[in-house]
């Protein structure tokens, strides 16, 4: 089952016999007219001579597997936060688009009494932490609506079960677009310029006196190739 945009999109290149690139490419410039994701994608599909019907993400499905992922290993759930967090803060921002963060958020914090932690070291940690990131960036670009500034509403074709994480990424997003933050700790809202490390004050300061600063291990999955409303054409 194709559940990311990337892989939606190598299975049209696959089948079109046109390179990924130029499959990106008519895809991007459809949606910097501002065409959702998928119609975008059949639009794309149909030139090429193929049945659009074929071509199609279900954000539900999506939205399962990010649950599967997260709930597989607890450890590893921790690592893959902490890599999202820093992705967030890091100054270049273009590696995880902020919205894609905030869905990220919202699902890890419904999802059901966490196993217990394992005894043995998480493993695959770089794969998951990649393929969260790719399916968080998929759900949110068919869930909203999207303008050349950002996410600007929630999608119609957003399916009711998922309405309520749409509105949530679009508000957290237009306040951080505001100077806004929502600390992940304690929910708390403080301006951009104090909260620290995706904290409030109060929190960070807590969180410092304890805990050992993220490994390079954990670090490693920053470094990928960023796309988020747009696909990258480099793969
Ligand atoms: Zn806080």
């Amino acid at each position: 089952m194709t559940l990311t945009a990337r892989e939606l999109v190598h299975r049209i290149a696959e089948d079109s016999g046109l390179s990924y690139r130029e499959i990106v490419h008519r895809l991007n410039s459809r949606m910097a007219q501002g065409h959702g994701l998928l119609v975008s994608v059949h639009s794309v599909a149909e030139e090429c001579g193929l049945d659009p019907d074929k071509y199609t993400l279900n954000p539900l499905r999506i939205v399962d597997r990010i649950r599967e992922i997260l709930n597989a290993d607890h450890a590893r759930t921790l690592m893959i936060s902490a890599v999202l967090a820093q992705m967030i803060e890091s100054p270049d921002g273009s590696t995880l688009p902020l919205p894609a963060f905030f869905a990220f958020v919202d699902i890890l914090s419904g999802l059901e009494g966490q196993a217990c932690l394992r005894r043995t070291p998480p493993t695959n940690v770089e794969g998951a932490t990649t393929e969260v990131i790719e399916l968080c960036t998929t759900l949110v670009s068919l869930i909203c609506d999207w303008s050349s500034t950002g996410v600007a509403g929630v999608s119609r074709d957003c399916p009711d079960e998922l309405r309520e994480l749409a509105k949530t990424v679009l508000r957290k997003t237009r306040m951080y677009q505001a100077g806004l933050w929502t600390c992940l700790s304690c929910g708390r809202i403080t301006s951009l310029k104090e909260s620290r490390s995706v904290l409030c004050p109060g929190c960070a300061d807590e969180e410092f006196q304890g805990d050992s600063p993220p490994t390079d291990e954990m670090s490693e999955g920053r470094h990928r190739t960023g796309y988020g409303q747009f696909l990258s054409s480099d793969e």
